[in-house]
């Protein structure tokens, strides 16, 4: 089976490893930017199974993040320095919040209280995006699959194959132009801090920070911009979203970068969709702000999708 991918973040590099492990497959991932083009290679690297303001346990949160956790673990054989911290803490600021995660601890055993507003979400880790996709293309292409930077216009452009895997993050707004998905594409901008003190651990509450590879850095995140006119980082707007952040997480620190991503989600759900839309073509995209937890679940579902069709 020939199959094509579009995309090479997080969602179709996942796809791709599990396409992987089945025998008559050939596969050629097509990204414009060659890897890492979209929201992945910006994406601060925060992964637990508690997103959301509310604190609540992401559905097939256990399975997700085990799965991601092991694709992880692969990469690392490439590059051992994937994994840049392991537990995350969690303020809450409501009693709503804290009752979710003291229903975390009975329930699930991977949180600790820590004090009366924080918790240490134990099954948390942050790691580095940008190393992890390109350890993950290599562990792809030691399995045989091509790599080519190439814009894809139309799926058109792709007619000699049998499968095609639409990964593209927001590059799916042109791609699927009048197919039926309802998708909000929602900008994210994080700014990289110098500190002066070492930080050893992620925060998140209503924004977050995260440590990070950069020498002495960490990344405060993230912005949440409905309407933009670009997708391109503008550090004005950035500063003065997360000025509040900035002054709690980072007050004597100086700005050194700032990134930027769209995210894609799907109205009124914050699950991925994974699926095929005709005889040839399967969608993975809508991963949210949760694409690490659900990349390596939602890439293999789609897999065993693609390879079970006929
Ligand atoms: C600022 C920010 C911070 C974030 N932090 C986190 C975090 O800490 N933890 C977390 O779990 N999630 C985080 N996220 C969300 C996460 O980044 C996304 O859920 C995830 O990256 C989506 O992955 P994807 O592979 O579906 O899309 P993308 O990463 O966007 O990949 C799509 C790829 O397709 C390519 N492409 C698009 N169109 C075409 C085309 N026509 N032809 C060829 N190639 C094409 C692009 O170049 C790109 O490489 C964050 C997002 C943002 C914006």
């Amino acid at each position: 089976m020939k199959i094509a991918i579009i995309g090479a973040g997080f969602s179709g590099l996942a796809c791709c490893f599990y396409l992987l492990q089945n025998q008559n497959v050939t596969i050629t991932v097509y990204d414009r930017k060659g890897v890492g083009g979209g929201a992945s290679a910006v994406a601060s690297g925060l992964i637990h199974p508690y997103p959301g303001l509310d604190g609540k346990r992401s559905q097939f949160a256990t399975e997700a993040l085990l799965e991601a956790k092991n694709l992880i673990q692969m990469a690392s054989v490439v590059n051992q320095k994937i994994i840049i911290g392991t537990g995350i803490i969690r303020r809450v600021s409501s009693e709503q919040q804290k009752e979710n995660f003291l229903r975390h601890i009975a329930y699930y055993g991977d949180v600790k209280r820590v004090d009366e507003k924080v918790f240490l979400i134990e099954s948390g880790m942050t790691i580095s995006p940008v190393k992890y996709l390109q350890a993950l293309k290599v562990v792809c292409e030691e399995k045989g699959a091509i790599f080519k930077k190439a814009e894809i216009s139309s799926l058109a452009d792709l007619s000699g194959y049998d499968r095609i895997v639409v990964a593209a993050g927001y590059g799916v707004k042109e791609l699927l132009l009048g197919r039926p998905y309802k998708l909000n594409y929602i900008k994210g901008q994080t700014i990289l801090c110098k500190t002066a003190s070492a930080k050893t651990m992620s925060i998140i509450e209503k924004g977050y920070m995260a440590i990070s590879s950069e020498p002495n850095c960490v990344e405060i995140g993230s912005t949440y911009e409905r309407n933009f006119l670009s997708e391109s980082p503008c550090l004005e707007t950035a500063l003065a979203l997360l000025k509040p952040k900035l002054e709690t997480f980072c007050p004597n620190g100086s700005v050194v970068n700032c990134f930027s991503g769209v995210r894609v989600t799907r109205v009124g759900h914050y699950l991925p969709i994974s699926e095929r839309m005709n005889e040839k073509v399967f969608l993975l995209t809508a991963m949210g702000s949760r694409g690490l937890l659900y990349h390596a679940y939602f890439g293999r579902k789609l897999a065993n999708l693609v390879t079970s069709s006929v």
